[in-house]
């Protein structure tokens, strides 16, 4: 019998190849990052089981519990949260792709731990706050560009995409306008030449409204309640 997880897994991956047939896009491209924030490391092994290999997490501590119990090379970590700067060698530590690279700050905090940490490679995307909700994490579109400068030069840190949180809408459709907008940003920045390998990813769409992200060109998307249930 195969486990709620496993079920739901299945669904999610049937929305996302409708989603992309809908948008003439092949499903290949997109990649499933299942959230299992506030989920114990009993429902993360039962998605590895179902074939699930990358997990989005939103707090460092939180996943440090949990992937020392799963093991670190037992699939691949995605740092979804925000990253406080006294967080950032264990998140270098634990993760292998950050989505949520805000400041120069921390990019520079980040790449110099990669060299002390001797870690040759670190994935990063920058978060863009959209909305201009300043209580959120993510950098302003007016501070992009230093940002991407400071990204440039890094040696260790490869800058491979964007990533938004819209703010929440009823109607998903609501939400097409930011992901037109990253994706806008996305394809400024590629005929830059600024990402460390081709496209870009763009990092977008959740449970409630990943049809409508990979519609506007979603290469990662992040869900957790469709695949985990309701957190408390
Ligand atoms: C929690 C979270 C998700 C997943 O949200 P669901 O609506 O449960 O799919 C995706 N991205 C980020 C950044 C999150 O914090």
């Amino acid at each position: 019998m195969p486990s709620d997880i496993a079920k739901n897994l299945t669904q999610v991956r049937r929305r996302i190849t409708l989603a992309a047939k809908h948008a003439e896009r092949d499903p290949a491209e997109i990649e499933l990052i299942a959230v299992s924030k506030t989920k114990p490391a009993a429902a993360v092994l039962e998605a590895i089981a179902a074939r699930c290999n990358s997990f989005g997490e939103n707090k460092v501590q939180e996943a440090d519990t949990k992937i020392s119990e799963i093991g670190r090379d037992k699939a691949d970590w995605h740092l979804i949260g925000h990253l406080q700067k006294n967080k950032a060698r264990r998140a270098v530590q634990l993760f292998d792709v950050i989505h949520s690279v805000d400041s120069p700050e921390l990019a520079h905090r980040l790449e110099r731990i990669c060299a002390e940490e001797a870690r040759p490679s670190l994935d990063v995307l920058v978060q863009v706050d959209l909305a201009g909700e300043t209580t959120k994490s993510g950098i302003a579109e007016t501070e992009l560009q230093l940002l991407v400068e400071v990204l440039k030069r890094c040696e260790h840190l490869r800058f491979i995409g964007l990533m938004v949180i819209p703010p929440f809408f009823d109607d998903p459709e609501d939400a097409r306008p930011f992901f037109q907008r990253l994706r806008a940003i996305r394809d400024r920045l590629r005929e830059e030449g600024v990402f460390a390998e081709g496209e870009g990813e763009l990092s977008m769409g959740m449970t409630h409204d990943l049809e409508v992200a990979i519609e506007e060109g979603a290469t990662m998307v992040r869900i957790g309640t469709a695949i985990f249930g309701e957190r408390g």
